[in-house]
């Protein structure tokens, strides 16, 4: 059996991972952590916001939009006062609201880097959803600016804070099922028409950077290691109108130090959801394996294969996820998922996009 513990010390999780898991109680920040949420669409509305409520030390205290009826109807809903709400023309003034901690970035992609540097110009901690930014030069504006800042940023890889994900991490990288030789990830769903992520203006690219990123996020988190060769195939059919301005499927195998590969699925015409550990000894499956909720594991080993149940955590993914910024900003450390995290992932998905046009691998 393998000690905990020292797995989550080994992942570099220390002290703050250790209380994103729950296993530990997180020292009382002085006040509530607050939050101003940028963007009110359907994964604001829908998930984070209503998730405050699961949280120990977050809360929402700002509502920010280009949407007066929004401001007004989830403002009353969430209790947030006129005076803590904006547009994103008044957006900058939120530097002088002391209720404000962090911003939370859930704009599409193309936004993100310029919400993330206004908000640490505003003074304030940022949380910024995935995929961090639509290239990796805007990723390290961000991360430069947080830093000049003296600003955390935090990007929202919300499987880091769910348990089945954490346990999957743990096991793989225990050796559970002998060392990993192969990860199959595959992500995927049916795009519809006439929205923001399929114009490349404002998603910065298709299936890869809005859903793939899942595939490529955890063939890292699964591994702990950065690949170091990336070979991969595009098949979009361009007379269909979805896909004028970007990718529908785009497959991708990474090479890691260690030998492990991992084959990736990405798509935005068909339905994944899904990733597999093989070792020498056996595999752990995940299917789903990153939705918002109803995770299943199984796991075959030692000949016989079987579900591998996992208690809930007393606060889901998104309610973790929040509390873990406000607890890394008290406690001074580092979030377990930086603006770093989401640059290394930027850099791979650029190499991705590049051996596809090329069609070579392409070295990292
Ligand atoms: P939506 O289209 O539902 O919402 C985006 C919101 O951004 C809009 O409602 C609008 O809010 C605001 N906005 C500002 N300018 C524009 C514009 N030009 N076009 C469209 N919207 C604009 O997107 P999602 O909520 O699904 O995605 C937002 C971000 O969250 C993306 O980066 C996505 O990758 C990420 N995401 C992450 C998930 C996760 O599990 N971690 C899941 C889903 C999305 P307003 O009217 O208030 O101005």
């Amino acid at each position: 059996m393998t000690d905990r513990r020292s797995i989550l010390g080994s992942l570099g999780l220390g002290l703050a991972g250790a209380m994103a898991t729950g296993t530990l109680k997180a020292a009382s920040p002085r006040r509530p952590f607050g939050y101003a949420v940028v963007g009110l669409g359907s994964y604001a509305t829908r998930q984070i916001m209503p998730n405050f409520k699961g949280c120990d030390h977050a809360r929402l205290v700002a509502l920010v939009s280009g949407t007066p009826e929004k401001l007004e109807r989830y403002g009353a809903e969430y209790g947030i006062p006129p005076t803590h709400r904006y547009s994103y023309a008044t957006f900058d003034t939120i530097r002088d609201n002391p209720d404000v901690d962090a911003v939370y970035v859930i704009l599409p992609n193309a936004m993100h880097a310029e919400y993330t540097i206004r908000a640490a110009q505003a003074d304030k901690h940022v949380m910024c959803e995935k995929p961090m930014a639509v290239s990796v030069a805007e990723g390290e504006a961000m991360i430069a600016a947080c830093r000049r800042a003296g600003k955390r940023l935090m990007i929202g890889y919300r499987c880091r804070f769910e348990p089945h994900n954490q346990l999957a991490i743990e096991l793989a990288r225990g050796g559970h099922v002998g060392p990993t030789r192969l990860i199959t990830a595959e992500h995927g769903f049916n795009a519809r028409t006439n929205q923001w992520r399929l114009d490349r203006a404002l998603s910065g690219g298709g299936s890869l950077m809005d859903i793939g990123i899942y595939s490529l996020n955890a063939a890292r988190y699964l591994t702990g290691e950065e690949p170091v060769e990336v070979s991969a195939i595009e098949a979009t059919d361009r007379n269909d109108p979805r896909f004028r301005t970007v990718e529908d499927r785009i497959n991708f195998l990474l090479r890691f130090p260690s030998g492990i590969e991992a084959v990736c699925v990405s798509s935005y015409s068909s339905n994944h959801n899904a990733y597999r550990v093989t070792g020498t000894d056996g595999w752990i499956d995940m299917e789903p394996a990153t939705p918002y909720e109803g995770h299943a594991m199984r796991i075959r080993r030692d000949g016989s294969t079987a579900p591998r149940t996992v208690p809930p955590a007393r606060r889901n993914q998104f309610a973790a996820q929040l509390d873990h910024l406000a607890e890394c900003v008290a406690a001074g450390t580092a979030p377990i998922v930086p603006g770093e995290e989401g640059l290394a992932d930027l850099k791979v998905m650029a190499a991705i996009y590049r051996s596809a046009a090329e069609r070579r691998h392409v070295a990292l």
